[in-house]
This record gives C-alpha cells, structure tokens and sequence, in this order.
C-alpha cells in the first residue's frame, strides 16, 4: 500500500488558552492526528500558525499528499504567498486539500472555491454557550469517504452553521448537517480544482470535542485517502509548456 503523506495545518491559537485548552489539552491538531495514530498507511507533518511560513515551506508542501485545515481567528494573518502556494499545489500537483469548520473563512479554502467573505457576511451562524445538537446525514453512502459510517453522525454540540452557504455548487455532496433550532447545511462538500481534490467538511467547532469522535477520524482518514493522487501528488510544472514550434510571435513574454 502506498503511503499517503498528510499534513495536519493548525492554527494553533485558541487552544493555547481557556476554554478551549481544556478540551483540546495537547492542541486540536494532536486530535486530529489522532485520527491517523493506527494507521500505519500516514505520515503526519504537524505546521502551526507559529512557525516559519506557518510550517508550510515548499519543501513541506512538496512532501505533502493531503493538507488537513484548520484555523479561524488569524484567517487574515495568514501570509498569502503561503496561501497562493498552498492553491498552486493543489490545482497543478493534485495535493488534496480538506477544510474544516471556520476554515471556509481561510485564505486558501476560499480562493481555491472563487468566494471571498467573511464569517458574518455569509450565511448563518449561531454560537451558544452551549452548542447545538447536530446530526449529519450521509447523502452519498457509496462514496468512499463515507464508507464504514452508519446512516449520519451524531454530534452533540457544534457551532451552528446554516444555508445560504454561498459556495459554488459542489461536484459532490456528501453530508447535510440538520440542526436541533431548525437550520441545515451542507457540511461534507466536494470540489475539484485542477488536478487536486478539495473537501469542505463543516463540523469542528474549538469548544466542543468534536475532532475526538471515532466517526469524525473515520471521515478524516477516508478523505485522506480519497483526495490523495494516485502516486502522491507531484510537480509537473512544465510539462509540455511552450514546447515545439510556437505559432504565434511570443517575443512579449521574454
Ligand atoms: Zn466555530
């Protein structure tokens, strides 16, 4: 079996600090590597906001099969050159690329999908102290990244996020999130981008242990083998690029 390598982007701000550092101890990044613990098919990179180039240098990209997303506050401070990177990879390598939760608000996410707006210009969101009980129904059961999941998932409290999603019609829709205050979503969405595959999966809000869920890790380990490249994704740049005669004058581009 081939290995597939995942790189688990974090953040890595709220969860430093209360109250989210209490459901989240080690960072959410080390639960959503949890995820993958098992399986000897993964190799993890863990990149933190923190880091040089948010841990997410070329070299790091160019090793990377999949990039796990998840971030929120600091959206906006993200560096866009990392970001454009991070698009260039996905549409001309084929890297897959998942965002989670408030990661629709991300640079990458939300150039990859052609939108542009923030949290409270979209949609609907509520946050209750509390959470709202949300049940996630599978509408695609034959797909593979549903495979090993009942009829939907229950989660006990997330964020809720709510329709009009403003996003362009998925190639695929695989979840739809049902509300406990009447709201629904779609919550597993994907698209592909060039040569890559993109998925937006909307559960993980900071406060809720969410990302601990055995079936929550089932959809991450199935997507990350779904959106992974036959052969691991890989630099073509140049392929057939201006090769051959050219038919027409390009002394512009020199
Ligand atoms: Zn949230």
């Amino acid at each position: 079996m081939n290995e597939i390598r995942v790189t688990i982007f974090c953040e890595h701000h709220q969860d430093r600090f209360e109250p989210v550092k209490s459901v989240y101890p080690n960072g959410m990044h080390a639960a959503i590597a949890a995820a993958f613990a098992e399986e000897p098919s993964f190799r993890l990179t863990i990149a933190t906001q923190d880091m040089p180039s948010h841990g997410l240098t070329k070299e790091v990209l160019e090793h990377t099969d999949v990039l796990i997303w998840w971030s929120h506050l600091d959206n906006n401070l993200l560096d866009d050159a990392v970001a454009d990177e991070v698009c260039r990879r996905v549409v001309r390598d084929g890297m897959g690329f998942v965002a989670l939760h408030s990661a629709s608000f991300s640079k990458p996410w939300q150039r990859l999908l052609g939108i542009e707006y923030e949290a409270g210009e979209w949609g609907r969101f509520r946050t209750m102290p509390k959470g709202e009980r949300e049940r996630l129904w599978i509408v695609a059961p034959g797909h593979p990244i549903c495979e090993g999941l009942e009829d939907f998932i229950e989660i006990p409290q997330d964020e809720m996020y709510g329709e009009p999603m403003l996003i362009p019609e998925p190639n695929k829709l695989l979840f739809i999130a049902w509300w406990e205050g009447g709201d629904v979503c779609r919550s597993g969405t994907l698209f592909e981008r060039g040569r890559g595959k993109i998925f937006g999966f909307t559960p993980g809000h900071e406060e809720f242990p969410i990302y601990d869920q055995p079936e929550i890790h089932r959809v991450l380990r199935n997507a990350a083998r779904f959106l992974a490249p036959p052969g691991g994704a890989r630099k073509r740049a140049g392929e057939g690029h201006l090769s051959g005669e050219a038919l027409e004058d390009l002394s512009h581009r020199m």
